[in-house]
């Protein structure tokens, strides 16, 4: 099973990718945390994008095409994936509508999680991770059982991803109005695009997903 959760920044995409990966041994492929993690070896490429990332404006479709590529036409993307902040604009639907074909897979789901912009800005305000294992919390709804202590890894060392400023959220949300929300009716259009209410409990947004897969 193939799917994509759409939604703006901050609407808990990711959140929800991980349990559906653990509930359904897919793999979830988050362009984000590739991006990040491209930046953070010092590559000459992540030197090229982090300041892009960082103001909260798109990396180039062609970079993001080439790193996802390599993901779907690997082994592990055979029982299926969960793209995560892919597609991000119309050339990028494109290319994966051909990605997919020339890999013989097919997209069974597409997701969009509904959500509230001024509830957004300030959950990604207080978002924080953890530095060692990428665990992700919240300043009010999400804290640590012990205060400061990674619950799954156990480090002491957080961060707050630099996009998540709020110029650069408000930045985020522009972009996704422009140049990602256009995807929608073209999913609409190939009458795969479903949605759920994203502003529930984490549980409540499970469930709800969990539903449109199970069908
Ligand atoms: P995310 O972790 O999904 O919020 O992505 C963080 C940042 O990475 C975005 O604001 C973009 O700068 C970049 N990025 C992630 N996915 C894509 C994509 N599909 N297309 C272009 N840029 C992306």
């Amino acid at each position: 099973m193939n799917l994509i959760l759409l939604g703006p920044p901050g609407a808990g995409k990711g959140t929800q990718a991980k349990r559906l990966e653990q509930a359904h041994g897919l793999v979830q492929l988050a362009t984000g945390d590739m991006l990040r993690a491209e930046t953070a070896s010092g590559s000459e490429l992540g030197r090229r994008i982090k300041a892009v990332m960082e103001s909260g404006a798109l990396v180039s479709d062609e970079i993001v095409i080439e790193v996802i590529e390599q993901r779907i036409a690997a082994p592990e993307a055979k029982d299926g994936v969960i793209l995560d902040g892919f597609p991000r604009t119309i050339p990028q639907a494109e290319a994966l509508d051909a990605m997919l074909a020339g890999h013989d897979l097919k997209l069974d789901h597409v997701i969009l999680m509904e959500v509230d912009e001024a509830a957004l800005v300030d959950r990604l305000a207080g978002r924080f991770s953890c530095r060692a294992c990428g665990a992700s919390y919240h300043e009010r709804y999400h804290r640590p059982k012990r205060e400061g202590v990674c619950d799954v890894c156990g480090s002491h060392d957080f961060v707050q991803r630099p996009d998540d400023r709020p110029e650069a959220v408000q930045k985020r949300f522009e972009v996704y109005r422009q140049q990602t929300a256009p995807i929608l009716p073209y999913y609409r259009a190939k009458g795969i695009l479903e949605t759920v209410d994203g502003m529930g409990e984490m549980d409540a947004v499970t469930k709800a997903i969990e539903a449109i897969i199970s069908r």
